[in-house]
């Protein structure tokens, strides 16, 4: 018996496919499914984000990303708009029908985010935060759950079982690379991880290219690998104009290398058995 009960492949049972529900219907992250998830690392202006939401909708992605909490290294980085950035995600739902996701910080701001948001993120800071994890166990919100930068996949797989285990099934783990004494890239993406935690669990399991490699040239060839290894899915950062980005834009990608790059995962899904409407 694993420590991850929970969150253990089944035998026999099929992978957890989680229905998010937006306008245009009922969309599907996991098993079968090749999901992209996209947006600027921060909502930095409502025209900013309306602007960027409508290109990528263009692109044909699935679901918008965008932080209003933003967990910075330095306390005098740019921390985010807060809850004018949650009411910017809400109107960009609006006017493009497609679901958003945001970053929760502090169990203090859980029901403004859990209200304005579609899908809660848990970043990589906050694996480890049991209390936050336990709490949103208590809701029906799916949580994408980033990789600990430190965290071993088993300590991964533990930080979702507190959110199943308080009873929301809804989990999808996200690998965003993890902290090795490689200086070149931000991070070093653990591509084995996303295959091995196919074999380990049934949960979906989806790549954040941008943070993991930190630069924007290495996000093309790391989102097809993690698609080819098997992920579910992928979130990106883009950026209208990655240069002047008030976060990561060094790893953002500008909107038209980034649509080339959602077609080329398109032919790649599909030559991997999955199913990218
Ligand atoms: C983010 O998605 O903008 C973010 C801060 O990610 P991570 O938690 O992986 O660093
Ligand atoms: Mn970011």
């Amino acid at each position: 018996m694993y420590a991850y009960k929970l969150a253990a492949r089944r035998e026999g049972s099929p992978d957890t496919i989680i229905d998010i529900n937006c306008k245009s219907g009922t969309l599907k992250i996991g098993a079968g499914y090749c999901t992209i998830i996209a947006g600027p690392c921060s909502v930095e202006s409502r025209e900013k984000y309306l602007e960027i939401a409508t290109l990528i909708k263009d692109s044909g992605v699935h679901i918008l990303r965008g932080g209003a909490y933003k967990p910075r290294t330095s306390p005098y980085s740019f921390a985010g708009l807060g809850l004018e950035g949650l009411k910017i995600l809400a109107e960009a739902r609006e006017l493009t029908g497609l679901p958003v996701i945001t970053e929760l910080l502090d169990v203090r701001d859980m029901e403004k985010v859990c209200y304005y948001s579609d899908i809660i993120q848990i970043g990589s800071r906050n694996m480890h935060n049991f209390a936050l994890l336990k709490e949103l166990g208590k809701t029906d919100k799916p949580v994408v759950l980033k990789r600990g930068f430190a965290a071993t996949v088993e300590e991964w797989l533990l930080a979702g079982e507190y959110i199943l285990n308080a009873g929301n099934e809804k989990v999808i783990l996200c690998e965003r690379g993890i902290r090795t004494f490689e200086q070149m890239t931000r991070n070093t993406v653990d591509i084995g991880a996303v295959a091995l935690i196919k074999e380990l669990s049934h949960l979906p399991v989806i790549v954040d290219p941008s943070h993991a490699t930190g630069k924007s040239s290495l996000v093309a060839p790391v989102a097809k690998a993690s698609v080819a290894a098997g992920a579910d899915g992928l979130m990106i950062e883009v950026h209208q104009r990655p240069e002047e980005a008030l976060s990561d834009g060094a790893q953002s990608l500008q909107p038209q290398v980034f649509s080339i790059l959602v077609e080329d995962i398109k032919k790649l899904a599909v030559l991997n058995g999955r199913v990218f409407r």
